[in-house]
């Protein structure tokens, strides 16, 4: 049953389904179970609420950048951070939610199709470093050192949302049922088949792979991106220099165990930093991740 309308809900029988535009894509939750209804109405009612506790939050944390004050922001974001930074740790730096500022000079140049100048690149990579994101556990606040200081949660919001919901379907012994964000980053309760996109062939899927009780991500560089001078522009940036990442991957999909606690939020990470990494140095950070692996990887044709 497919539920294409945002706002739309579904039932039928034990089964319950709906669809919402959040983070920019169509979250769909699906459950079986006599608890399915209540399961993805209070998931949906905590994504809404993440999604406003973000807003608020990013917004202080920059306002107060550079200030020398720590500022306190609610425990989800807090979390979200916090993994964050011990993912930045992992792949020294390759994940980075203080991208903010380098990712907007690149929308804006996707905007008016004119690259970057070196200056406007520089500029952005003085701003660029998670060591200057502080974060403080005995009260649950936070600090961006230097003014100019910008969070961005794109590599991991959807995976904290879908964890979010995860949890909430587990408390309701939900074991039939998917927690969808817009593709790219899914968990499935019990055995649920998926499909890839392929990333050069629009509403073509590459391979269809069957998850059981796991999470997986995908990035690629076909989801945001601009061609100029035949060249592709795409969204995920290399913190290192401030650019598009070149690497030759197209796409990748990474594969997290329903073992792991944050299960979603680690899969959505560590696309975005496998992307940037490539993959023989991806493949290095997964060997100290042993419920984390690479199911799908395509590769840029020359
Ligand atoms: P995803 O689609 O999950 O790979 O996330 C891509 C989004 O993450 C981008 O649209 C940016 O908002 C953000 N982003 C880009 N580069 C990075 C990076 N190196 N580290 C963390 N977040 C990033
Ligand atoms: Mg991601």
């Amino acid at each position: 049953m497919a539920c294409l309308i945002f706002g739309c809900a579904k039932s039928d029988g034990e089964h319950y389904e709906r669809g919402e535009k959040i983070m920019g894509t169509l979250v769909t939750l699906k459950a079986d179970g006599k608890n399915s209804r209540a399961a993805v109405d209070e998931s949906f009612e905590k994504i809404f609420e993440l999604v406003e506790k973000i807003k608020t939050d990013l917004k202080r944390l920059e306002d107060s950048a550079g200030k020398k004050e720590f500022v306190k922001i609610s425990p989800e974001v807090f979390e979200m951070l916090s993994i964050a930074q011990k993912y930045s740790e992992l792949t020294d730096g390759a994940f980075d939610v203080t991208i903010a500022p380098a990712v907007d000079v690149w929308k804006i140049a996707g905007k008016n199709k004119i690259l970057p100048t070196d200056e406007e690149i520089s500029a952005a990579k003085n701003l660029v470093d998670f060591r200057r994101l502080s974060l403080r556990e005995s009260d649950g606040s936070a600090m961006l050192e230097k003014s100019g200081m910008r969070i961005d949660l794109g590599g991991i919001a959807k995976g904290y949302g879908a964890d979010l919901a995860r949890k909430i379907f587990a408390e309701k012994n939900i074991r039939d049922g998917l927690i969808d964000f817009g593709t790219s980053t899914i968990f499935a309760f019990g055995k649920k088949n998926i499909g890839i996109k392929n990333p050069r062939q629009k509403n073509e899927l590459s391979e269809i792979l069957e998850i059981e009780n796991s999470a997986i991500a995908t990035s690629g560089d076909y989801e945001k991106f601009f061609v100029l001078d035949g060249r592709r522009y795409h969204h995920i940036i290399d913190p290192k220099t401030c650019r598009p990442t070149e690497n030759k991957i197209a796409s990748v999909t990474i594969l997290v165990s329903g073992n792991e606690k944050n299960c979603a939020t680690a899969a959505d990470i560590l696309s975005t930093s496998i992307f940037v990494l490539g993959e023989e140095r991806g493949r290095k950070i997964l060997e100290q991740l042993p419920d984390a692996k690479i199911i799908n990887l395509a590769h840029q044709s020359p």
